[in-house]
């Protein structure tokens, strides 16, 4: 068996490999597409001590780094089933099954998106899907924001220091977001909000978003909207289908992890946008990567 067994090639898990293989214990990872989230992500300009980078780069830093020391890489796999034995044993879509003394699940995340014509197309050309990475982007410039519930409005009060507007667009009639989030984002003089509001197609010139047309529930009207960027704010949801009843999720599907990494079963450690951690991002999921394999470390020299 092996001492670490990690789930996840993102940040997340890639930190937590290597802090795991530097104990020169038994270390593998299972991913089913290494560098995850980071792949898909054109500049990031967050990651502190790097002035500015993209994803492709940071990615095959990852690899570099966790491939310097002696780590099992399984790429492109999936697992779809753990379950605790003499072992944690993790099963592979492949029908293959892993032993391992402890386990790390880093499985990540994927945002919500909302299907409408040229999403996908504007894709980091305008659509985005996390404010704190590309809001800066998008300075003094015209910007919507999709949902109304807790991260919508805290996008847009974000945003509203940053940006010329922020027009939030709400499909129900009413907003989901914290009273206190609401009042403030209703004092600012560059945001509006527009409820009952179904978001039909984003509108490019071919390189970049210049628009947003969206339906008037009420009316059935539809209206075109001129915005530079478009920022998604309908649901972060975490990949842990594979765990449901396995172990303790909360209702929205996270991990619930302690201070140590630890989940809810003895020997199994989670990290990353996958866990109940709050603030998703690259730095953020590589510092509790580190957590979960010294958690992870801690316990085998326990047990
Ligand atoms: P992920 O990056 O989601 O990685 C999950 C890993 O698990 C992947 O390897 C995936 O293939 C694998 N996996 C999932 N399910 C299974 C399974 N069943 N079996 C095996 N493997 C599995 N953050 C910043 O700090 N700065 C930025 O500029 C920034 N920009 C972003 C731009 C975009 C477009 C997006 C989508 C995100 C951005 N983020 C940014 C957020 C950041 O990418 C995430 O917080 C971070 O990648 C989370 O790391 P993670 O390792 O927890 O999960």
């Amino acid at each position: 068996p092996y001492d670490v067994l990690v789930v996840g090639g993102g940040p997340a898990g890639a930190a937590a490999a290597i802090y795991a293989a530097r104990k020169g214990i038994r270390t593998g990872v299972v991913a089913e597409r290494f560098g995850g989230q980071v792949a898909d992500t054109m500049a990031i300009e967050n990651f502190v001590s790097v002035k500015a980078t993209d994803g492709p780069k940071l990615v095959a830093g990852l690899e570099q780094h966790v491939l310097d020391y002696d780590v099992e890489l399984m790429k492109t796999q999936k697992a779809v089933r753990l379950e605790k034995k003499e072992f944690v044993e993790i099963e592979l879509e492949n029908g293959a099954i892993l032993k391992s003394k402890t386990v790390i699940l880093a499985t990540g995340a994927r945002w919500r998106e909302m299907n409408v014509p040229g999403e996908q197309e504007y894709r980091g050309k305008g659509v985005a899907y996390c404010p704190h990475c590309d809001g800066p982007l998008f300075k003094g410039k015209k910007t919507a924001v999709i949902g109304g519930g807790n991260s919508g409005i805290e996008a847009a009060i974000d945003l509203a220091g940053i940006v010329e507007h922020v027009t939030v667009f709400e499909f129900a009639d009413t907003l989901r977001a914290d009273a206190v989030l609401i009042k403030k984002a209703n004092s600012l003089p560059n945001v509006t909000i527009i409820k009952n509001a179904m978001t039909t197609e984003v509108i490019g010139d071919g390189q970049r978003v210049i628009g947003l047309k969206y339906t008037d529930r009420t009316t059935d009207e539809s209206h075109l909207v001129d915005v530079a960027g478009i920022f998604v704010q309908i649901g972060l949801v975490p990949n842990s289908e594979f765990l449901k009843d396995t172990l303790e999720l909360t209702n929205r599907g996270e991990i619930v992890i302690n201070a140590h990494g630890q989940t809810s079963i003895p020997g199994v450690f989670a990290a990353g946008d996958v866990t109940t951690a709050p603030y998703k991002q690259i730095i953020i999921s590589m510092g509790s990567g580190a957590t979960a394999a010294l958690g992870a470390f801690d316990y085998l020299i326990r047990n």
